[in-house]
């Protein structure tokens, strides 16, 4: 018999948002990376209820973007205590590494129905104090 394993994402969350595509729609679409692996996955404006189907390309690159950010989670503690050293004029700055991955917002420019569309990447670790 196989032992059960901890859970290794670590519960991190990754939220993803781009803006509708729909002429002169305001609307802010969202989605849980973790739900793009659930069969006929739709993501839906809020305002103008367009809906949004990823295609398989999409899908499989958001796939192993979540991989990534899985993978984060299972390191959080490690990352937690790496920090990046920056030059600068007169020496250098340490910079946690954790900082880049949850205060600057990621964002990745994807093909969505033939249109290059800036989708933003929020990750959120699973402990507030990992990344303080
Ligand atoms: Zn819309």
């Amino acid at each position: 018999m196989a032992v059960a394993r901890k859970k290794s994402d670590g519960g991190i969350k990754a939220m993803m948002d781009f803006h509708c595509l729909t002429e002169s729609c305001e609307g802010v679409v969202k989605f849980s990376l973790a739900e793009i692996t659930g069969r006929d996955f739709q993501a839906v404006c809020p305002k103008c209820h367009q809906p949004y189907e990823l295609n398989a390309d999409l899908t499989d690159k958001l796939k192993r973007m979540l991989a990534l950010v899985k993978a984060i989670g299972n390191a959080e503690d490690i990352l937690g205590s790496c920090n990046v050293a920056v030059n600068v004029a007169g020496g250098s700055v340490k910079i946690p590494y954790a900082l880049l991955l949850t205060r600057l917002n990621t964002m990745i420019t994807l093909n969505l129905g033939g249109q290059d569309v800036d989708f933003h990447l929020w990750i959120k670790p699973s402990s507030s104090n990992t990344f303080n």
